[in-house]
């Protein structure tokens, strides 16, 4: 061979990291490469399958009566293990971008979560969508003979030991597809029995014939399309462990078929793990779409809502045009009808485990309640079903307990028009501020939110079965009379003292009232009816928005000591009582989260406390 043929190639340093990492960790479950290998070698043959019936013209498929199957061989005397394909293949091209590039974004988290993951790595490693590399877990050297589908395709040979980078050269007689031979390490994975194990464990669940050195291992049945009956939950899980690419069981398992409006046969899973809680970034669509047996996408963009795209599985449907592209996918009416059934469908699922196993809901909903929280937010349409998937804390829960809006209204009395929240830092802080008294001293029940999104999601979906949601820092909110203890200002002093107060706060408030939600606070400091709240001046200011200027309603309390005090001290030492109204207001601002400056909030505290002192 002369050198000019041999093309060396350096890896993108990406990959280079990512073999690293693979070559040198001490993974546990090593022959997941196998899963791996057969699950890329099933996706090339899928695509096979659809070039087949939408590439019509005559002379373009490349010795186009090969069978589409996968046929895996070992050696123990060489230390090879060898899985063949008759998929679509490769050119030069693709060689360089598919087994030497990675297009993803999140490579810096990936690898993170690798390296944490121990164990878990090999799992991490397919499902992002990089599982070739794992073969480097096990070999010395990998070489892949391959020829694409297109008939004016070269016959080529890769090859690498995952050390920097790979070479490429001209293997004339090469069949079309792939054929990857693994040279291994150490020979376990050359042994017919162990290989045999592994490929039972995946091979059912792929579509098309699976043979070890010589001989059938798997059905082949489309598991999507058999009756429920029929299926374990451990096919269930070995399908959902080889689509997923996992090693965990299945969260939820959705599998039904429908005849009408449209024929649908659909198996979807909630995983066990949210990957996305990684840093992982957003995963791309996980449940493929078929036609009758013929995967059309992947990862079909547009089919299900993206606050979906956790879910895992199978959607099939023989309504679909085989040929329907992927730009077509996006704005077809029929794909859209499908996709809705689906999601009306799931969310009928969560609900329904939600009622029937709680405490397994709310493991849900610790790792995938964020994708719900989009949901309210980006799908109007399923906006109500979702607010009722919601779940937290409030003033009615004990301890951890959690509960549902459903729930809330269910506890409130008829002729309350309003569902009440507060969205703070935790339960505990909540309960303390002074916000809360004036609700939980009347009965009403708060619910507690402690996302900091969760302001932005309660804002946006602002009624519940038509009950108002409202935030409890709002002022404006009509409480009814509750009796109080001691003796509390008279009117005009109260109406005095709101007088005074007006004018010697100047503007550090849009004004001074007087109320009656306070009970162990001497005042409180509420938003305006429609300013943005604490959480989303702090959104705004991060993105850099200009942030409108929100002045805070000061609510005194007439019946708390302090400040019948500061009626009294009014009259005798204006001057005192001046920096003492302006200190209990920065106090309440703070609270509130509405003061930038907490700095000199402190300073004013010193000079109350010097002019104190001087008394
Ligand atoms: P993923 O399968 O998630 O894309 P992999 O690392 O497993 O990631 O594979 C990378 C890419 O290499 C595949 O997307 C595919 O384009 C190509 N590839 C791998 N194996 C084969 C094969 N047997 N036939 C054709 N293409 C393949
Ligand atoms: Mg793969």
């Amino acid at each position: 061979m002369s050198a000019a043929q041999l093309e060396k190639q350096e890896f993108q340093a990406e990959v280079r990291q990512i073999l690293d990492i693979v070559i040198h960790s001490l993974y546990t479950d090593k022959e997941i490469f196998i899963r791996e290998l057969i699950s890329n070698a099933s996706d090339a043959l899928e695509k096979m399958r659809l070039v087949q019936l939408t590439e019509t013209a005559d002379g373009k498929i490349f010795e186009a009566d090969r069978e589409l199957e996968i046929n895996i061989s070992t050696d123990e005397t060489a230390k090879t293990i060898t899985i063949s394909d008759h998929g679509i293949g490769m050119t030069r091209e693709e060689l360089k971008e598919n087994l030497g590039t990675i297009a993803h974004s999140g490579t810096k988290a990936f690898l993170e979560a690798m390296k944490e993951s121990g164990k878990e790595g090999a799992d991490v490693i397919g499902q992002f969508g990089v599982g070739f590399y794992s073969s480097f877990m096990v070999a010395e050297r990998v070489e892949v003979y391959t020829h694409s589908w297109r008939e004016d395709g070269e016959h080529l040979k890769w090859e690498s030991d995952g050390d920097g980078g790979y070479s490429i050269e001209e293997a004339p007689g090469q069949h079309r597809g792939c054929r990857i031979v693994v040279h291994l390490k150490d020979e376990e994975f050359a042994q017919a029995g162990r290989v045999r194990g592994i490929i039972e464990r995946y091979s059912n669940f792929v579509a098309f014939p699976v043979n070890l050195n010589g001989e059938r291992i798997n059905t082949m049945e489309a598991l999507w399309l058999k009756p429920k009956a029929e299926i374990s939950e451990e096919d269930y899980k070995g399908f959902y462990q080889f689509i997923g690419h996992a090693g965990d069981d299945p969260r939820y398992t959705m599998h039904f078929s429908a005849d009408a409006p449209l024929a649908i046969n659909a198996l979807v899973f909630v995983p066990g793990e949210n990957m996305e809680r990684f840093g992982m970034g957003p995963q791309p669509a996980g449940v493929a779409l078929y036609c009758h047996k013929v995967l059309i996408d992947q990862h079909p963009e547009g089919l299900l809502p993206e606050w979906l795209r956790f879910l895992k599985g199978v959607i099939d449907s023989e309504d679909l045009p085989l040929n329907i592209s992927r730009e077509s996918m996006q704005d077809s009416a029929l794909v859209r009808k499908l996709g809705a059934v689906i999601t009306k469908r799931f969310l009928k699922h969560l609900e329904k485990q939600a009622k029937e196993d709680p405490a397994a809901y709310r493991e849900f909903f610790s790792r995938f309640g964020r994708f719900i929280r989009e949901g309210v937010v980006s799908s109007p349409e399923y906006q109500e079903s979702l607010a009722g998937l919601l779940r937290f804390q409030s003033s009615m829960t004990d301890g951890e307990e959690l509960t549902s809006l459903d729930e809330y209204v269910d506890r409130a009395k008829e002729e309350q028009e309003e569902i009440y929240y507060l969205v703070g830092p935790s339960r505990e802080a909540l309960e303390k501020g002074p916000h809360f008294e004036a609700f939980h001293a009347r009965g009403l029940e708060v619910a507690f939110f402690t996302e900091a999104v969760d302001d932005y999601v309660l804002e946006v979906l602002r009624e519940y079965k038509g009950k108002k949601l409202v935030s409890a820092d709002r002022a404006g909110i009509e409480l009814e009379d509750v009796p109080a203890d001691g003796e509390g200002l008279s009117e005009e002093e109260t109406g005095e003292l709101v007088q005074w107060l007006n004018k010697s706060l100047g503007d550090r408030v849009e004004k001074v009232e007087a109320g009656k939600r306070l009970v162990n606070h001497p005042v409180a400091a509420l938003l305006p009816e429609n300013a943005p709240n604490a959480q989303m001046r702090a959104m705004m200011a991060a993105m850099g928005q200009e942030l409108p200027e929100a002045k805070a309603i000061l609510e005194i309390n007439p019946r708390h000591a302090l400040v019948v005090q500061l009626e009294a001290l009014r009259k005798s030492d204006s001057d005192l009582a001046g920096k003492l109204a302006r200190q209990l207001t920065d106090n309440a601002l703070l609270a509130a989260g509405l003061d930038k400056d907490p700095a000199a909030a402190a300073s004013g505290m010193n000079e109350l406390l010097e002019a104190l002192l001087k008394r």
